[in-house]
């Protein structure tokens, strides 16, 4: 493998050559296929509710937001999504949702858990913000193995341009949060938004470095897209076009997978809001987890973390569906009933 320091990541993510971009997928395609297989694993997405207490200035669903409704999905509706899971073949569910930290929400996820684990063999990753050391560990125990929490950008600067800056958003409890769910057991995913405002091709190789001396075990990434809801709006001048920004992602993916061969690295939605295939093209550049939206179509409208959200008016056996017939018509096989666990978590 090339020598894959600071500055190549950096020349690589500089580069604008289709040809270099596509030598780099069909190389990371390789590294997947040698190391992880060519399997794709699907996770039914669950987006539970878009209630937050945070206010990241890029996130449509930011509590300082009070032009989207909100909602919470009951503990049925969760738990007929993952019944669907089940029924799909896939082999696990992912619960995302706003940050919450009250009991009666905490508990909530508690019984889910440990409902869901009694039902269906399903493997559950959860994606609900900074939570207590205390709470990762009940979560943990109900049955959840893995979270994944972006780090947004591993560079502090950066991230205190895209939050406000007060005790709630620290860039210190974000990576001290990585440090207590690993302590906890789970396999761990973070990721980061690419072609932010202020955002440079070395930040982005540093979140590549980052990621590696964490010694992550899953990722997941995807363009910054914009929101007229949130202040981050004004800076929209200031990013590169969306084609640029969806080829900067593939590329961080296949970099990612020559820096990292065996960790589980996820095609993002927001890929594929810039282009209908965007997902399979990151497939083809070394991702092998795609995470089907198995929301109720009737709350989709509000979880618009960004606007244009693929899949809005969908609902979930229209969302799967599509999902696999596109994957099968390109010759990807699918993981069904599996977990699809990372591998560098197995080795460690
Ligand atoms: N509240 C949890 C999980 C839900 S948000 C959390 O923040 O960890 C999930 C991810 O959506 C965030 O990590 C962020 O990277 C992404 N996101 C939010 N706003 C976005 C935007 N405008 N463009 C692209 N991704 C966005
Ligand atoms: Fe809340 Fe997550 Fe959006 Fe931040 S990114 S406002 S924590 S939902």
């Amino acid at each position: 493998m090339r020598n894959l320091d600071r500055e190549a990541l950096i020349s690589c993510l500089e580069d604008d050559s289709p040809e270099v971009a596509a030598a780099l997928y069909s190389e990371a395609y390789r590294v997947k296929k040698e190391t992880v297989g060519e399997n794709v694993y699907l996770r039914g997405l669950v987006e539970i509710s878009n209630i937050c207490r945070k206010n990241c200035l890029y996130c449509g669903i930011r509590r300082d937001n009070l032009n989207t409704g909100r909602y919470e999905l009951t503990s049925e509706e969760v738990l007929e999504a993952a019944a669907f899971a089940a029924e799909q073949g896939y082999g696990s569910m992912v619960i995302q949702g706003g940050e919450r930290t009250d009991r009666k929400f905490i508990d909530k996820i508690t019984s889910l858990l440990v409902e869901i684990k009694s039902r269906w063999p399903l493997g559950i990753t959860l994606s609900l913000g900074e939570q207590t050391e205390d709470v990762y560990r009940e979560w943990f125990e109900a049955g959840a193995h893995r979270y994944l929490l972006r780090i947004e950008s591993s560079t502090r600067e950066l991230y205190e341009k895209i939050h406000p800056v007060d005790a709630v958003h620290s860039y210190e409890t974000r990576v001290q949060a990585l440090r207590d769910l690993r302590k906890c057991g789970y396999q761990v995913g973070t990721g980061v938004m690419i072609g932010l405002p202020f955002q440079t091709a070395a930040n982005l190789a540093d979140d590549l470095l980052f990621f590696k001396e964490m010694d992550i075990d899953m990722c997941g990434m995807g363009p910054y897209l914009v929101h007229s809801e949130t202040p981050l709006y004004a800076c929209r001048h200031l990013i590169p076009d969306l084609e640029r920004r969806l080829d900067l992602s593939l590329r961080m993916v296949a970099l990612l997978r020559l820096l990292m061969p065996d960790i589980n690295i996820a095609a993002t939605t927001a890929m594929q809001a810039i282009a209908p295939d965007g997902r399979e093209r990151a497939i083809l550049a070394g991702a092998n987890v795609l995470m089907p939206n198995l929301t109720l179509s009737e709350v989709r409208e509000d979880y618009q973390i960004y606007q244009n959200k693929p899949g809005v008016g969908e609902d979930a056996a229209i969302s799967s569906s599509r999902t696999e017939q596109r994957l099968r018509e390109m010759k990807i096989p699918i993981g069904y009933g599996q977990w699809g666990d990372s591998r560098h978590y197995r080795k460690r």
